[in-house]
């Protein structure tokens, strides 16, 4: 069986007031007992999962390791050998044979040493948060690069031999114009990288921006925030433009290259398994979910003494699987097929999409039910429905 490891760095150089990630701004003399922790961790999990009554199915316990992710946070930050030792670390404990390793990167913060020594490490896979190509919007919500960074940063990753490249940009920074929105996809498409993801600007209470927005206030430039109707047109004129441009759309926020799919994510929305380690990690077995204690200095304190780092475990219900697979499939293009389902959870699940499909939201073609590519941007709404 083919496994995925998700790698948390829990570190940001400032904090970007539209995140809502457990992320702290700390003092860089903090990454190196965040390492040796996480490689401990690696090391010791079975134990220490046995200590939570959690068995690894033989399947998983046994699996080869073929996708890694480094997601924060900004792992870029850390030292290139901190990345090698928590690979290292993986090599050492698991089977692998690693296909896809990908490392979240802000553009500020690459060079060409530090390619280099990433692809040295095995990193074949870089995520840039580019999130828009207007410095303008950038400025407003506090991010630490700038346009150029990025357009200097896609020949040092070539030059290391790192060709595989994803960008992300958000529809809805402040001061976005239908016109910058359109000029940084023009932008990106130049650049051509190998895979994109458009997200949505999210509104709540967990970021400075969000919470400045629910109250109707003007800090973090709230005011210029564009409306919800001009978001759900930049994202359908960012799906219009990236097929245009040779892009295969095969989740609701991510676009692809033939070929270039992330095989890691797609774990997540297929449900495969996949083990997490760092603070605030989450691991899923196939049949329980797990997350590691947020706070990263409580994290360390707890490898530290020898005690479990999770903060909350859950036994996955037959019914809860179910609505994890029809929220998840309908995340993807491709659909969910119902026969599949059917033979799986031994229910019939066919009647639950009449009204959806009746009004529209949803599509069915045979065996399969997708969401109608019109509401694609309103994938929450239907979400709700599905799931009352
Ligand atoms: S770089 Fe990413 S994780 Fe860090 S503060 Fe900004 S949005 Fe959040």
């Amino acid at each position: 069986m083919s496994l995925g490891i998700y790698m948390q760095v829990p570190f940001c150089q400032t904090r970007c007031t539209y995140c809502n990630f457990h992320t702290g701004v700390v003092s860089s003399a903090r990454f190196a007992p965040y390492v040796a922790a996480v490689q401990t961790e690696i090391g010791e999990h079975q134990i220490r999962l046995l200590q939570a009554n959690i068995v690894l199915p033989p399947s998983l316990a046994q699996g080869t390791v073929d996708t890694v992710y480094f997601g924060g946070g900004t792992p870029s930050l850390l030292d290139p050998q901190h990345l090698h030792a928590m690979l290292d670390a993986i090599r050492e404990t698991f089977a692998h044979h690693f296909r896809e390793v990908t490392l979240e990167a802000d553009p500020e913060t690459i060079g060409a040493q530090k390619a280099a020594a990433w692809a040295a490490a095995g990193i074949n896979r870089i995520s840039f948060g580019v999130q828009s190509f207007s410095d303008v919007e950038l400025q407003a919500v506090g991010r630490m690069h700038r346009r150029a960074d990025v357009y200097r940063a896609v020949p040092i990753l070539h030059a290391a031999g790192i060709h595989n490249i994803s960008f992300d940009l958000i529809a809805g920074l402040p001061h976005q114009t239908p016109e910058s929105w359109r000029n940084s996809l023009d932008e990106l498409i130049q650049l051509a990288p190998q895979h994109v993801s458009i997200y949505l600007l999210e509104v709540d209470q967990g970021s400075r921006l969000g919470s400045e927005l629910l109250r109707g206030g003007t800090k973090y430039s709230a005011a210029a925030v564009p409306s919800d109707d001009a978001m759900a047109e930049s994202y359908d004129l960012a799906r219009a433009t990236l097929h245009a441009a040779g892009y295969e759309h095969y989740e609701i926020s991510n676009f692809a290259k033939p070929g270039f799919a992330s095989e890691h994510n797609r774990k997540y929305w297929r449900r495969a398994p996949y083990l997490g380690f760092g603070a605030g990690a989450h691991s899923f077995s196939g049949t329980h979910r797990w997350a590691n204690a947020h706070d990263a200095a409580a994290y360390v304190q707890s490898i530290a003494s020898g005690k479990l780092p999770i903060e909350q475990l859950e036994l996955i219900s037959t019914s809860q699987a179910l609505e994890e697979e029809l929220f998840l499939g309908l995340r993807q293009l491709a659909g969910i097929n119902l026969e599949r389902l059917q033979k799986s959870y031994g229910v019939s699940i066919s009647d639950r999409f009449w009204s959806l499909e009746s009004s529209g939201l949803l599509e069915r073609d045979g065996n399969v039910v997708r969401l109608a590519a019109k509401h694609l941007s309103i994938s929450n709404e239907v979400f709700v429905e599905l799931m009352r």
